[in-house]
């Protein structure tokens, strides 16, 4: 039962939510239970939001931040009034209310005219998508009867390379959208209301499933408002576009099994159907022996882990530059002999990029291929690498040209299991043809873990803690070069199969 008496006040992320969803918006208000908990992942990058807000400050030093300096929403809402009355110049997440939205903006900065306030945005573009959140601070800064001359999007300059020392001045954009935002008012306030109206519902309005639910951001509700859909679900199909599968699924099409015939599908979604119809793989032996043959021995199973941060750490580093930090490396020198296995972890502190090039190089040989899953992370963090330290280019580059990748027997169908549910992931493939091995029982699970379990040991200086992360990322990263060496049985199984 929901508690439509009890007030909801709009804020910034409920708008958010609200502009993608309204369904969304009110199940958050009032069925909370039924939503997917916040991963750490996504945390994390919240968190690095809140980082680069911070960091932004410094375009705007000596101000006062008011969420830093009162805890409850009634001493915010008094301290900004008194700050906002006094001589300070610059205000850091100041906190308003008006028609019952409760805003923070980052950066508010008194001028001869009145304000100008900054929005501060970790993106590494400007996005038009945020004007609608910027709007509704501006709507009610200006109910408050605020003058506001100028409105700023700030946002990470991802051209900027760090030398030395950082530059903050290049590390950031500004964007003025006072115009854009200034002529929405009208359109926030009815927003505002249609809003409030719905959280003041005692049901949730009708909203089928749609494109919107991964749009802009993965809803947190789909376990609730997908779970009529099964694994064999016409979303399962890869390679149709967003707007095929919802055109079938409002067609009644919801099961591989019902599609139409003579739907255009490729080879590959054709066998993939098949597969789900029948309950078995589907396996093109000729693609499989094809790819089997571009392996010469010895094999280097090989996978990297890397970290981002929007604020670069080292020299020569962009934001969001990829960071490798750890290699995992199963050596086989031929078929049916046992792999050897070899890894890297760098040390937490300082810049692992040099040391990260000269133990990949030191242990992965010039001859043979080198296998990764999804190459794309190991070769560009080696052609990276190459540019950063020219007397290594020339053995960095020769790697890249070994590479080999073994997501491809899978991304062209030659074998597809109905247990892949249309995923090509590592993680899907390997408890697909591989059941006794699995990720789940490891600390780490993804790549998005390890980086954020790297950063955190950047951090620690917690002695356990930091051996417990260690141990956890290398159990991680072997398992995914392990994993490589079993897929390619796995392949070699299905190719020589009658
Ligand atoms: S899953 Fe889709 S329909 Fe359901 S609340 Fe989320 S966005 Fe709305």
């Amino acid at each position: 039962m929901s508690d439509t008496k009890k007030s909801h006040p709009l804020s910034i992320p409920l708008f958010t939510r609200g502009n993608q969803c309204h369904k969304s918006l009110w199940l958050h208000e009032h069925r909370p239970e039924l939503s997917q908990s916040l991963d750490e992942t996504l945390q994390a990058r919240f968190d690095e939001g809140h980082r680069v807000g911070r960091f932004a400050r410094a375009l705007f030093p000596d101000g006062r931040c008011v969420t830093e300096e009162a805890d409850t929403t009634d001493r915010q809402l008094w301290l900004t009034k008194k700050l906002m009355s006094s001589s300070v110049m610059t205000l850091y997440e100041p906190v308003f209310m008006f028609d019952s939205v409760v805003i923070i903006p980052n950066i508010l900065c008194r001028t001869e005219n009145g304000w100008t306030f900054y929005e501060v945005k970790s993106h590494g573009m400007f996005h038009p998508g945020i004007l609608k959140d910027v709007a509704l601070q501006y709507y009610v800064l200006k109910g408050l009867g605020i003058e506001i001359d100028r409105i700023c999007v700030v946002h990470i300059n991802t051209d900027y390379v760090y030398e030395k020392t950082l530059d903050v001045l290049q590390l950031f954009k500004v964007v003025d959208v006072t115009d854009r935002v200034k002529m929405r008012v009208n359109q926030t306030r009815d927003t505002v209301l249609t809003m409030q109206r719905i959280l003041k519902a005692p049901v949730f309005p009708t909203i089928p499933i749609g494109s919107h639910c991964s749009k802009p951001y993965d809803c947190d509700f789909k376990s609730f408002c997908w779970k009529h859909l099964s694994d064999d679900s016409v979303f399962s199909i890869s390679g149709l576009s967003k707007n095929q599968k919802f055109a079938l699924y409002e067609q009644g099409v919801r099961e591989m099994k019902d599609m139409p015939a003579g739907y255009p599908l490729s080879d590959e979604q054709v066998s993939q159907v098949r597969a789900h119809r029948d309950g078995v793989p589907t396996v093109n032996k000729k693609g499989l022996s094809d790819f089997l043959g571009t392996l010469q021995y010895p094999l280097c199973f090989l996978d990297f882990e890397a970290f981002q941060s929007a604020i670069p750490l080292f020299s020569g580093m962009r934001p969001y530059e990829q960071i490798p930090f750890q290699f995992s490396l199963h050596i086989q020198a031929g078929p049916d002999v046992e792999p050897v296995h070899y890894s890297f972890l760098a040390s937490e502190l300082g810049d692992p990029r040099r040391s990260f090039a000269e133990s990949l190089i030191n242990l992965v040989p010039e001859n043979g291929c080198i296998v990764t899953y999804d190459h794309h992370l190991e070769s560009q963090a080696m052609r990276h690498l190459a540019a950063l330290f020219p007397d290594l280019s020339r053995a960095l580059l020769k790697r890249v040209s070994q590479v080999r990748d073994l997501i491809i027997p899978f991304e062209k169908g030659y074998l597809y299991s109905p247990a892949m549910r249309g995923r090509y992931s590592i993680k899907t493939i390997l408890p697909a043809f591989v059941p006794e091995l699995s990720y789940e029982n490891l600390v780490i699970k993804n790549g998005e873990m390890a980086a954020l379990s790297f950063c955190k040991l950047r951090l620690s200086s917690d002695v356990k803690e930091k051996t417990d992360i260690r141990f956890a990322l290398e159990k991680y990263c072997e398992m995914d070069t392990y994993a490589m060496v079993r897929i390619v049985e796995v392949l070699r199984v299905f190719s020589d199969r009658d």
